[in-house]
């Protein structure tokens, strides 16, 4: 089992290569059963928490079905949010690049009708939407699905949560008594195996064990920090790591809000979402992270929650969280596809005790730091300014700059004097 490789699944050419593209190396423990599962045209309930990657556990067996020449929806994805869908369609959107003429449409609520209807009318091949507004195109006419072949409920147990029980059921009863129906979920709670009692048929119920979701690959630590510490405390190890992409973790709104003002006006790139946002003040947000606009994303774990951000290298437990799911769920979103992640939580009084139990509960060794000080910090930063004063005598022209020296070196300045001037100027202004 553990030697499955993507090469192993019947797949096409196209699929494999995409797939080396992304910079898989091997299968994840869910996409390992459910893949070849999916492929056979098996129902399947696929229960893996987040962060196990479950798009392409269903991403490819929906691809493997689609024939491009018929332009009609043949496969219909239904996802909570309009992070999602599009987080999805992306990820479709890159297993299917090598697949010719392959259409793939996110629809959701707040984008306008008329645009998504356009694009249907074309032809689409894969749909991607929360069940609201696709009920809303099936109601309007606007969307066909007597041609779908696979149905996937993505995150089902969120969708049930968030009230969309009846649309899924409606949406599925517009599709074909045919279709093969995927549902992927963390949680198998009963309105969800309801569903899957009366819209599956014989469906495998793929499970992946809680241990096997902590991924290796992330580096904890925590620092114990008194809640009035907490700010210095970040900016130092922000300032110290030269840390350019950081998820930072806190357990209420305000404390979000409140986080997010503070960092900037200490002069760093924040941004922050939580439940009271609306929609489009979040999908901006997350955009300007994704576009390396903002450095630092500050969160609630409800907002955060299904929410993909790649490569981010450190997430940092602002606040230690209430129950060890969510530890385990925070951390998840680094480490990812291969590399070495790290988590830093702070910990204030009698917050060890939490902690104490998330280490309990995950295994994982979670080894204390110290806060840098500022004897650090200084080092550190003088060590960053003489590797670029390297890089630039070796690579930079300086022929200009030359000749300005030169004229102070003629008024009798001692050179090495100049330079240290210099030093100490660069680091004036760094602070
Ligand atoms: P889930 O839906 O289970 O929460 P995702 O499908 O969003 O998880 O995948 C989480 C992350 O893992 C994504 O960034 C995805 O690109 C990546 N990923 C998926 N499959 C693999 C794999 N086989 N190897 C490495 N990274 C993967
Ligand atoms: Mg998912």
């Amino acid at each position: 089992m553990d030697d499955i490789n993507f090469n192993d699944f019947k797949i096409s050419k196209d699929i494999k290569k995409a797939i080396s593209d992304m910079g898989f190396e091997e299968p994840s423990p869910i996409q390992k059963l459910a893949i070849p599962e999916a492929l056979e045209g098996n129902d399947i309930i696929g229960q893996a928490q987040t962060g196990t990657g479950k798009t392409v556990a269903f991403g490819i067996p929906v691809l493997e079905k689609i024939f491009v020449k018929d332009k009609s929806p043949q496969a219909i994805i239904l996802c909570p949010t309009r992070e999602l869908c599009i987080q999805v369609a992306g990820e479709i959107g890159k297993l299917g690049n090598y697949i010719k003429n392959l259409k793939v449409l996110p629809v959701y609520g707040g984008q306008p009708i008329g645009r998504q209807i356009r694009v249907l009318n074309k032809g689409v091949h894969i749909i991607i939407g929360t069940p609201g507004r696709v009920l809303d195109h099936i109601e309007r006419k606007t969307l066909d699905l007597t041609g779908i072949e696979t149905v996937v409920l993505d995150e089902a147990d969120e969708m049930l949560d968030m009230g969309f029980r009846e649309d899924i059921e409606k949406i599925l009863r517009h599709t074909p008594k045919g279709r093969q129906t995927l549902l992927f979920s963390a949680t198998i709670p009963k309105p969800i195996k309801k569903i899957t009692k009366a819209y599956q048929k014989n469906p495998k119920h793929l499970k992946i064990a809680k241990q096997e979701m902590i991924v290796p690959e992330i580096e904890q630590f925590y620092f114990q920090a008194r809640e009035k510490m907490k700010l210095e405390a970040l900016t130092r190890i922000l300032d110290i790591y030269d840390i350019n992409l950081a998820l930072i973790f806190c357990n209420t709104k305000r404390r979000v809000d409140r986080l997010v003002r503070d960092l900037k006006s200490r002069g760093y790139s924040a941004d922050g979402i939580h439940g009271d946002m609306k929609q489009n003040q979040r999908d901006k947000v997350m955009n300007k992270f994704r576009n390396d606009k903002i450095e630092i994303l500050v969160a609630t774990d409800v907002a955060a929650r299904g929410i993909d951000v790649p490569d981010v290298e450190v997430v940092f437990n602002y606040d230690v969280p209430n129950n060890s799911e969510y530890y385990v769920h925070r951390i998840g979103r680094t480490g990812r596809a291969g590399k070495t992640g790290y988590a830093f939580t702070f910990v204030a009084g009698r917050e060890i005790n939490n902690l104490r139990d998330i280490q309990r509960y995950t295994k994982a060794k979670i080894k204390e730091k110290k806060i840098p000080s500022y004897k650090d910090i200084d080092k550190i930063k003088t060590n960053l300014i003489l590797d670029n004063i390297k890089e630039s005598v070796e690579h930079d022209n300086l022929t200009k700059e030359n000749a300005i020296i030169e004229s102070l070196m003629d008024e009798e300045y001692d050179s090495l004097d100049i330079a240290s001037a210099l030093l100490k100027i660069v680091k004036k202004s760094n602070n």
